[in-house]
């Protein structure tokens, strides 16, 4: 069996396109990213998604402070963009430098401003199946399955990584589309034998190839989150070689990737629509 590509890239175009389409509708969509520091990587990130915002016709701010600002001013800063009627989203990037709290910084965001999902607001209400702003790269994944036919409605699921960011929303998204999820992390005993038994896979872990070709069941879809530079260039957490297994697989890149930026500009837009009272925020 050759795996079905779930193709990232393409998909993100659609709905980047779509995103263009609400935001010309609306008038006027502002997103302020802040970036702290010098992490390359996140130069990159916040790069990439400008470009995509720009493209898509929100104005998008990009507030850059050198690495030693502290953390009140990056405090006060967040305040002022809560308040700012121009800006609809707030995105600050992490990680933040050693010398700041960053749950401290994450929950100054306004929840409804709070494009990411990273506020406790966000986070519950995902918990609880009420989703407000959901972090963008597990929702991406949920999309790439829906684009690809795959319901998650009976099937076992299997996240690797718990993180904020990835794993424990990705397990929720699942569990709340009825499959029966489990997460496997760091202190997993058996590893293998959890994947074996899934239809569905989703790798964040940042671990090249954790996921080989005998772990996976055949036919199961397969989305690979984890990223890791190398000298041979980006790899995934899933081993290539298991397109020879799967039923669907995303490639690395162009896979998860492109659809973490098309979902961070999806939730721009729903902040949007918060701001302008178009959709109720919960508990207002
Ligand atoms: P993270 O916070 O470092 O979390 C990694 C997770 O992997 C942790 O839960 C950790 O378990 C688990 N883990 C580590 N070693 C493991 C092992 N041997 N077996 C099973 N689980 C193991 O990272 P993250 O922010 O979630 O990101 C995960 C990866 O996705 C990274 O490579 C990141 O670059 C990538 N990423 C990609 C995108 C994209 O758009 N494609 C977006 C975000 C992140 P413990 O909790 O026990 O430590």
């Amino acid at each position: 069996m050759t795996a079905v590509r779930m193709d990232g890239k393409e998909l993100a175009a659609k709905v980047r396109e779509g995103v263009a389409r609400q935001v010309s509708d609306l008038g006027h969509v502002g997103l302020a990213t802040v970036l702290v520091g010098d992490d390359p990587a996140s130069h990159v990130y916040i790069s990439s998604k400008h470009k995509a915002a720009t493209e898509a016709g929100i104005d998008a701010r990009d507030v850059r402070l050198p690495a030693e600002t502290s953390e009140d001013d990056v405090l006060e800063l967040v305040a002022s963009l809560n308040e700012d009627p121009e800006v609809d989203g707030i995105l600050v990037q992490l990680p933040l430098p050693s010398h700041m709290d960053e749950t401290k910084v994450t929950y100054a965001v306004s929840p409804a401003k709070d494009v990411d999902g990273f506020h406790p607001v966000n986070a519950g209400n995902l918990y609880l199946g009420t989703p407000i702003h959901v972090p963008a790269t597990p929702s991406g994944c949920m999309e790439l399955l829906r684009a690809y036919g795959i319901d998650p409605a009976g099937k076992e699921a299997v996240v690797i990584g718990r993180s904020e960011i990835v794993g424990r929303p990705m397990s929720m998204l699942l569990l709340h589309a009825h499959a029966t999820v489990t997460i496997c992390h760091s202190r997993t005993a058996d590893l293998a034998a959890h994947v074996r038994r899934a239809d569905i896979v989703v790798a964040a872990v940042g671990r090249p190839g954790i996921v080989t070709t005998d772990m996976v069941k055949p036919g199961a879809a397969c989305l690979d989150v984890g990223l890791t530079r190398t000298d041979e260039g980006i790899r995934g957490d899933i081993d290539p070689g298991v397109e020879e297994v799967a039923g669907f697989l995303t490639p690395m890149p162009g896979g998860t990737g492109p659809m973490t930026i098309a979902m961070l500009l999806e939730s721009t837009l729903k902040a949007a629509r918060y701001r302008r009272g178009m959709l109720d925020f919960p508990g207002n």
